[in-house]
């Protein structure tokens, strides 16, 4: 059986583009069907500390960080909203990158598909998925193209990625349980009389929430949920006059709106699927999960998903990786998807409880506990989507299943680096920090394995007694001691993950 490419990719959005861009990486050939032809509408506009961490070990952060500025000078965030409250701060969660970048989606759509396409990727535009069949060595994608041609593409794995109304998960008739919306909010891209301050402007009281803050060139987002127009069907249009009279109520000004580019209703509509895995097919992103975009995290997670399935597919099509590692991809990201729902309920209980008390409780929760640094960073890593250790077996070091440190290392030749930049060629990396010669036989184990012998010219107190880490591919501790051991120790772990 001829087949068009090792892995078909369905959607090329923000989880599609990142997922066929990693998998490309790896060596194996992708198809991505895309069925838009333009650029559409930015739901998302921000990219989160850990995201940052990811396409760091790729190496295009910067392009991110540059194309904001283009827009915007300065385009960074030292902190961030939980449930709508001011803020957490992200120096307390230890990252390189301790901002949020505001960057609108179709940017960083943009900047995901042109980095997929560099590293390979066959991006096909107005090409519409409609239906699958799964054989015992491939899958069959069945296609329309816009011209109303019908194809078949044959590939040895696909990935839906195909967003919240996924065509690719309703073809496996997987369960989408959960409950439907019980109110509506409002996002309004406007013009406004008057350049925007700098800054973000956010309040809430017994009338509803409010953010504004600048998005894209000469576009003023506001996200607003009003008490009385939270009960509004998600398909009724948004007027002018309903955004300005929203403002009103909740800021006591209109910010000189002026007219609307782009408007949507969106609500808190919940469903989640209870596998990510059907044979040769897999779900990655909005394709698995919807939810109220609490916070503005959701692309953030599914940027994850995608990175920590891109790798583990190309290793195993390429013979790289054992067929079991596929199936870490459920056992690691479920738990994370699970958490995010949780975690989006209890924002949704605090931030729209519009009485007295519960406004009471939000500035009781602004001056008393968010300030505590403990509970501060508690949830950045929880808006991050890092409170949850992947669980990676009993027994193993408490940086085992974490997001890798990202150490100063000096190379014995004196070179000065990084975990993030040694990744970059989505390697596992065994880190030795005692500069013994007791892992130099690995030295050939794999092409995906480099073995490194640095020193750590700083540690967190995380890494202060570390003699041994093994990091994988996607920026996650996969093995790590404080003992000095030797090769015959890892042979297990290393077994694990690589053929
Ligand atoms: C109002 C609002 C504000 C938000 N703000 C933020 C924020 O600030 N930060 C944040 O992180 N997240 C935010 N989000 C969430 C974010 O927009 C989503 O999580 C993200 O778009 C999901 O990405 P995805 O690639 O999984 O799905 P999508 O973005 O939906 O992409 C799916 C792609 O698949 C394509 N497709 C669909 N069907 C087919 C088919 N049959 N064949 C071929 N292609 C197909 C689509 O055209 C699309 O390109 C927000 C969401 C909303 C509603």
């Amino acid at each position: 059986m001829k087949l068009d490419a090792d892995v078909i990719v369905v959607g090329a959005g923000p989880s599609g583009a990142m997922v066929a861009g990693e998998i490309a990486l790896s060596g194996a050939s992708v198809i991505a069907v895309e069925r838009r032809t333009d650029n559409v509408e930015s739901r998302a506009g921000t990219i989160l500390p850990r995201v940052l961490e990811l396409l760091d070990a790729r190496g295009i952060a910067d392009r991110f960080i540059a194309r904001m500025s283009e827009i915007r000078p300065f385009p960074f965030r030292p902190t961030h909203i939980y449930a709508g409250l001011k803020y957490v701060n992200w120096q307390n969660i230890g990252s390189r990158y301790g901002f949020t970048l505001g960057l609108p989606q179709n940017h960083s759509e943009d900047l995901l598909l042109a980095w997929a396409i560099e590293k390979g990727v066959d991006v096909r535009h107005g090409h519409a998925f409609t239906g699958l069949t799964q054989h015992d060595d491939h899958v069959e994608a069945h296609i329309k193209d816009d011209a109303g041609a019908d194809l078949t593409l044959r590939a040895r794995y696909l990935v839906g990625a195909d967003g919240g109304r996924s065509a690719v998960r309703q073809a496996l008739d997987l369960a989408f349980d959960g409950r439907a919306g019980t109110f509506t909010g409002i996002v309004a891209d406007a013009e406004i009389a008057a350049p925007w301050p700098a800054g973000h402007f956010g309040t809430d009281n017994v009338n509803g929430w409010l953010r504004g803050f600048p998005f894209d060139k000469d576009v003023t987002r506001f996200n607003m949920v009003h008490r009385d127009s939270m009960k509004i069907a998600k398909d009724q249009p948004i007027t002018v006059e309903e955004v300005r009279r929203n403002l009103n109520d909740i800021a006591g000004e209109d910010f000189g709106v002026r007219s609307l580019r782009w408007s949507s209703r969106y609500d808190d509509t919940m469903r989640c699927v209870g596998q990510l895995r059907d044979n040769r097919v897999f779900l990655v992103g909005e394709s698995a999960r919807i939810h109220y975009p609490a916070s503005g995290v959701g692309m953030n997670f599914c940027l994850q998903d995608a990175f920590n399935l891109g790798w583990k597919l190309g290793a195993v099509v390429r013979g790289e990786a054992p067929d079991s590692v596929l199936d870490t991809y459920q056992s690691e990201r479920m738990p994370v998807i699970r958490r995010l729902l949780d975690s989006v309920r209890g924002q949704c209980a605090l931030q729209f409880n519009f009485t007295e008390e519960g406004v009471a409780l939000k500035r009781t929760m602004e001056s008393v506990h968010l300030p505590g640094p403990a509970f501060n960073r508690r949830l950045g890593l929880e808006l991050n989507g890092i409170d949850v250790p992947y669980a990676i077996g009993d027994g193993q070091h408490a940086l085992a299943g974490r997001p890798v440190v990202d150490l100063d290392l000096v190379l014995p030749h004196g070179r000065l680096t990084r975990v993030g930049e040694l990744l970059r060629r989505q390697q596992f990396l065994l880190i030795d920090l005692t500069g013994s010669a007791a892992f130099d036989r690995l030295l050939t184990r794999s092409p995906k394995l480099s073995v490194v012998k640095a020193i750590a010219s700083r540690r967190t107190a995380d890494t202060a007694n570390l003699t041994t880490m093994l990091v994988r591919p996607d920026a996650y501790v996969g093995w790590a001691s404080d003992e000095v051991v030797d090769a015959t120790t890892l042979e297990p772990e290393l077994n694990r993950w690589l053929s």
